[in-house]
């Protein structure tokens, strides 16, 4: 099988599985969007991906992005989201690229996001990124701080607030990670979010069980990651 052929097919399985995990879950396919999480792998998987039907994908380096979107730019569906940690020295290039932010994490990030996003006339799509297993130094806001987070976005109006997005830590334990989903659904219902970014390859059923809006998937879609460099 040639690569786009085998991207072809295993963005078909992976479809299939969301579709399958909706069904047992009582829920509409279309209620789920598929990210595929796209970092270290070439414009080339990326353009295969896209001709086989996929549109939106996410990157987790700033400078990755920008040079993909550079090489990519005639897909003109093609949609950007950025779900790796954003520094406040990168926020005017990602304004420029026009990609949703998944990583909003803290009040200088919002700050800084709702400054540029207004000088450049747009509306940014963020998603607040939630330490949902409240790990130390992991990527996220803890969930007490997450209100007055939510709070200082919504009262930017260059920032269009979807939902949140985290990475809970990983788990053999089914219970456990359903805990972890089933956590990050309520935070966003008593905040009334809609859109809720959790699951990747090895759990996207049980997200999707659990009130799962988007997936994000990588190995699933591209197969392992290329060593990065
Ligand atoms: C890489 C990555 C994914 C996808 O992980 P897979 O296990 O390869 O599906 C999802 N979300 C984030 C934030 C990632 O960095």
């Amino acid at each position: 099988m040639s690569a786009p052929q085998a991207i072809t097919a295993s963005l078909a399985e992976v479809r299939a599985r969301i579709a399958a995990a909706c069904a047992r879950a009582g829920r509409e396919p279309a209620s789920v969007q598929l990210l595929a999480a796209s970092k270290f792998q070439s414009p080339e998987a990326i353009r295969a991906a896209y001709a086989a039907g996929q549109r939106q994908f996410g990157e987790n380096y700033v400078q990755e992005l920008a040079q993909k979107a550079a090489a990519l730019a005639d897909l003109t569906e093609l949609r950007w989201h950025l779900i790796g940690r954003l520094q406040t020295n990168k926020v005017k290039d990602v304004v420029r690229l026009g990609c949703a932010v998944q990583s909003l994490d803290s009040l200088r990030l919002c700050e800084a996001l709702a400054q540029r996003a207004a000088a450049a006339g747009v509306r940014l799509p963020v998603y607040a990124q939630v330490n949902i297993s409240e790990e130390p130094q992991k990527a996220g806001v803890a969930p007490a701080e997450l209100p007055q987070l939510i709070a200082a976005a919504r009262s930017a109006s260059s920032l269009d607030v979807r939902g949140l997005m985290a990475i809970p830590r990983p788990s053999e334990d089914e219970a456990e990670q359903r805990a972890a989903f089933r956590r990050l659904r309520a935070l966003a219902a008593e905040l009334g979010l809609p859109e809720l970014s959790m699951g990747m390859s090895d759990d996207l059923e049980l997200a999707i069980e659990e009130g799962a809006t988007m997936v994000r998937v990588g190995t699933a879609l591209f197969g392992a990651r290329p060593p990065q460099g």
